[in-house]
């Protein structure tokens, strides 16, 4: 699960990474008093865990409390990918003369994790990756051994890093990979990480990502977990044992089973289409489970229609069935539905659904562009 940018900081300030004075606030009139508090410029940051904030305008510079509290009360409510801003983040405003990118994650081909740092930060590390990728440097590490001092100096030194940095930088990168390795992260990011006009370095935003089962193993981060970094969506999906992942489209898909679920979104895309999300119902589902999953899928308002896609192995077709007409009764779903259902039990399926009034597709090929058509028909 991603952290939002404040509890990734917050795990920052845990282990000594320094960071700007910042408050949470989720009215107008909070962000206002927090800026005040500070006596200086503030930075208002929408918390969200889409990317682009900046560019979206969810991200703004108040030079008054007044100004704070005008920039809180715009960005709060808005919508950025279907993700709704409930809370804004007030950080003092710091004068940034340089920003870097520091950031560790596991390198999956060589299996062990991989310090990467850049001396173009700000921008999206993907972006450097593309247009300067000889500005980004790395070094693995051995996970048994640590991190070795002399690793993180070469790193710096390759990287052309003013040798005034390195002290202060290798401190930063030891504590960011404590925090990598004390939580099982899969991510920790710091971008940018910034120099301040006065010499000072501080991480200005932070990208967490912590494994599922990880955070259960860590009651004092559970709270966070049920916190607001879980949509609404995702934290009914863990309740119910779904798995429940967002994306940028307005299709929501609905599976059993990794692959198939893989397959029916690079169906749709090739289709034309573009997945909003998808939820994977997993094996032996239940008539409730599924209720639940479309529950879930539609409460995504970005989903314009449904693509349901169930093979039928170990989950019975007629149980899915069941499921489906239940939440299309409870939900009264109005949304285009397209249903593809094959495997054990497919005669019953079929029947529950042609009873009620829905004619499920023959194979999922046909159903990816039976649904992609019927969206682009909304949208006119
Ligand atoms: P992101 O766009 O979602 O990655 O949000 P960031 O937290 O990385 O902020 C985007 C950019 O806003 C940064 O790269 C900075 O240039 C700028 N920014 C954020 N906080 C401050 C601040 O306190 N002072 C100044 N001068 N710029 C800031
Ligand atoms: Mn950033």
């Amino acid at each position: 699960m991603r952290l939002q940018e404040y509890q990734g900081k917050e795990l920052f300030r845990r282990v000594g990474i320094p960071v700007p004075r910042e408050q949470l606030a989720s009215t107008p009139s909070e962000a206002e008093k927090i800026a005040k508090a500070f006596g200086s410029k503030a930075v208002i940051k929408a918390q969200i865990l889409v990317g682009g904030r900046g560019k979206a305008g969810l991200i703004k510079l108040a030079d008054t409390p007044q100004e704070a509290r005008q920039h809180a009360e715009n960005i709060l409510g808005q919508t950025l990918k279907g993700e709704r801003v409930e809370k804004v983040l007030i950080a003092e405003a710091i004068d940034i003369q340089k920003e870097f990118y520091l950031g560790i994650t596991i390198d999956r081909a060589k299996r062990s994790p991989v310090v990467i740092f850049s001396t173009q930060g700000g921008i999206d590390i993907e972006e450097v990756a593309k247009k300067t990728p000889n500005a980004i440097f790395k070094v693995h590490i051995n996970a048994l051994e640590g991190l070795h001092p002399y690793q993180i100096r070469n790193l710096l030194h390759q990287a052309g890093l003013d040798s005034r940095l390195f002290k202060p930088l290798s401190e930063i990168v030891e504590k960011l990979y404590t925090a990598f390795s004390e939580h099982q992260a899969g991510l920790v990011e710091i971008n940018p990480l910034a120099l301040t006009r006065d010499g000072q370095l501080m991480a200005v935003d932070a990208k967490v990502i912590i494994d599922d089962e990880a955070l259960e193993a860590m009651p004092e981060l559970l709270e966070k977990k049920d916190g607001a970094s879980e949509s609404p969506q995702e934290r009914m999906a863990r309740q119910h044992d779904l798995q429940y992942v967002k994306l940028d489209g307005d299709i929501g898909i609905i599976g059993n089973g990794a692959g198939l679920v893989m397959a029916t979104l690079d169906l749709v895309q090739l289709k034309g289409g573009k997945p909003a999300n998808f939820l994977d119902v997993g094996g032996g589902a239940t008539a409730e489970q599924m209720q639940k999953a479309m529950e879930i899928v539609l409460k995504d308002p970005a989903v314009k229609g449904l693509f349901i896609n169930i093979f039928g192995g170990i989950t019975r077709c007629d149980e899915v069935a069941r499921g489906l007409i239940a939440a299309k009764e409870a939900l009264k779903i109005k949304k285009p539905m397209v249903v593809r259902l094959t495997g054990t039990n497919e005669e019953a399926g079929r029947t529950i659904l042609e009873q009620n009034g829905i004619v499920p597709v023959g194979d999922m090929e046909d159903g990816a562009g039976r649904i992609v058509e019927l969206v682009r028909a909304l949208r006119g």
